[in-house]
């Protein structure tokens, strides 16, 4: 592709409303344009970027035996309605109605209208397993697009299903999917690592999100160096009852000031007006806030229909985990009480409740703070006030030990024991076991060899192939622009003609004409800088664009027989004796 024709426009500056690299440089590159909050074009550059993700997506699913088809995107409300989640899935779905009404919604994700396709079509268990995908663009609008492709309205997604007979059988092929992931993401150049996560709106309980390891990732996650543990952050648990090394014997209990809180002592009550939080409540009184107790209410479900409040309660250097109280409360269900619900209940001394809150139904605790052996500061369940003293089993009773905290740094493995770490990171895919969720909800039934029939065991398979994109620009640059690795790049090679004056603009021109030539007839995509601009503008430009190999072919080196050959990714720079050049790059791109 010659530079003087190709449609694009680099711009010197960062786009004013970029809050990522990967957004600020496809946007400088004029690899994207935005055309509305999370809408975006896809120019020429760009678009081979996402073709080529695309494509190593395709293969990958080719080789792990699922099926491409095509999907509609707009998909019959109707269809939503019968897997309830026109409902669940709120004001995120695209609707829109037809001339006559008819309500219809853009697809978001497509286990409504593929579970629906193969139902029409398979009835035998000699039917399956079948494992059924696409890659087409997905519609959510979403409460806050942002981080350019990374969180848009419009993105493309590769969506796979899978029908089996058994959970057996979705095991297994989930298992495949999961290789084929390692294999994509490994391919893209992206370092990750595949973590349990929250079974979301989808349902289904064993899944994996898969983490691209990025600074900028909206997700955290927790890992251990020493086993294969590894979690979001939103469902991780530590070794139960344990506490990270070294904290226990921080505690200033014994002998520093707060040294009368032993538990020999009576609970008392001391006034702690305008302190903010925990922090300023340990300080005010001389202890750490490990020796406090935060207590979180919840409203959670009861028999008799009515909410019940309860609490969660953890060591005041921790954070409540809402998604493991919710585990810890099963099968009721569990929300936090918002500041309506205190506005409603003025009665709830809110930022001072203690596990002794007499109202309480359920007081559910973290089990590291099970062995204490000393008393803790909580709220006195009284405005401004707090207790210390307060001594399990004499002040306040536990009715549930479980993991409550959200795990830290340094806690233990819940497998090993090894200190865990926490990392940030895009998740560009998830894999999910389903079950039979959506088959039971639009009869999608197998009869068996005696005649009986069940419903399909789905697993449900999905990437985010432009959001692969972007994170595979987040973790490819430098200050200087973008720096794919060859598996994804637009071109292979970035072909620079630094043309100059006189007798020697003729000589370089040529020279660079046929090398461009010879590269593409031997199968080489090249982007060829054939403008007239200064050398400046020439490699700017192609530090921004990012191709894996840039050549220059200029007068002094011409006169010497080279050609200086520089890979963008480690700035390492040779020369290539011009009959050199074909037989090295195409030595070098296999
Ligand atoms: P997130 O938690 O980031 O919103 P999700 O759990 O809603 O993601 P899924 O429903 O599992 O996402 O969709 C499959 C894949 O599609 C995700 O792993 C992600 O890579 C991609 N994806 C989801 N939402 C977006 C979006 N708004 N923009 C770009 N890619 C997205
Ligand atoms: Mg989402």
């Amino acid at each position: 592709m010659r530079m003087s024709r190709l449609f694009l426009r680099t711009l010197r500056d960062d786009p004013a409303d970029a809050e990522v690299d990967s957004q600020r440089l496809l946007v400088r590159a004029g690899y994207i344009r935005r055309v509305a909050s999370g809408i975006y074009s896809w120019l020429p550059l760009g678009y081979r970027v996402l073709r080529r993700v695309e494509q190593i997506v395709r293969e990958e699913m080719d080789r792990a035996g699922a099926q491409e088809l095509w999907l509609p995107i707009t998909q019959p409300l109707e269809l939503w309605e019968r897997t309830g989640r026109n409902q669940a899935y709120g004001p995120e779905l695209f609707r829109l109605q037809d001339r006559r009404e008819t309500g219809f919604c853009l697809s978001p994700t497509a286990e409504e209208v593929i579970t629906a396709t193969v139902a029409n079509e398979y009835s035998s268990y000699r039917d399956l397993p079948v494992n059924l995908y696409q890659i087409n663009w997905k519609y959510r609008d979403e409460l806050r697009p942002r981080f350019g492709l990374l969180r848009g309205r419009e993105f493309l997604m590769k969506d796979a299903y899978s029908f089996d007979l058994d959970l057996d059988g979705l095991k297994r092929t989930y298992q495949e999917m999961f290789d084929a992931y390692t294999t994509v993401f490994t391919r893209c150049g992206l370092t990750f690592r595949p973590v349990e996560g929250e079974a979301g709106a989808i349902g289904g309980d064993v899944n994996h999100e898969f983490m691209a390891v990025a600074a900028v990732g909206e997700d955290a996650f927790v890992w251990c160096r020493s086993c294969d543990y590894a979690a979001n952050t939103q469902v991780a648990v530590r070794k139960s009852g344990e506490r990270p090394e070294g904290r226990r014997t921080a505690s200033p209990i014994k002998d520093g000031p707060a040294g009368e809180a032993s538990p020999t002592g009576e609970m008392e009550k001391v006034h702690t007006p305008a302190l903010p939080g925990i922090a300023g409540v340990a300080e005010h009184l001389g202890i750490t806030p490990d020796h406090m107790l935060k207590a979180i209410a919840f409203a959670i479900s009861s028999e008799d229909g009515d909410d019940e409040l309860a609490l969660a309660v953890v060591a005041g250097d921790r954070e409540v985990n809402p998604y493991l109280f919710a585990q810890a409360v099963a099968p009721r269900t569990a929300r936090l009480l918002t500041d309506e619900d205190f506005d409603t209940h003025p009665e709830i001394p809110k930022g001072y409740i203690g596990p002794h809150y007499e109202r309480v139904a359920l007081v559910v605790a973290d089990a590291g703070l099970r062995d204490a052996d000393h008393g803790w500061v909580t709220g006195a369940n009284e405005v401004d006030h707090h207790v210390r003293n307060a001594v399990l089993g004499r002040d306040f009773h536990v009715d549930v030990w479980a993991d409550l905290a959200t795990v830290v740094t340094g806690d233990p493995c819940p497998r090993c024991g090894a200190p865990l770490s926490v990392d940030r990171g895009i998740e560009v895919g998830q894999v999910f076991q389903l079950g039979t969720k959506y088959s039971e909800a639009l009869d999608c039934n197998y009869t068996d060899e005696s005649g009986e029939q069940h419903p399909m065991v789905m697993g449900c398979y999905g990437v985010g192939v432009s959001r692969v994109v972007a994170a595979i620009a987040e973790e490819h640059h430098d200050e200087g622009g973008l720096a794919w690795p060859a598996a994804v790049a637009p071109y292979q090679v970035h072909l620079v003609a630094l043309a100059g004056k006189g007798q020697a603009a003729g000589d370089v021109a040529a020279t660079a004409d046929r090398i461009y030539a010879e590269l593409t007839e031997a199968g080489v995509e090249v982007l060829y800088d054939d403008r007239e601009a200064s050398p400046g503008v020439k490699f700017a430009d192609a530090d921004l664009l990012g191709m894996p190999v840039r050549l220059t072919v200029g007068a002094k080196g011409l006169g010497r027989g080279v050609v200086e050959r520089r890979l963008r990714a480690t700035g390492t720079d040779d020369e290539l004796a011009l009959d050199d050049v074909v037989p090295a790059i195409v030595g070098g791109t296999e």
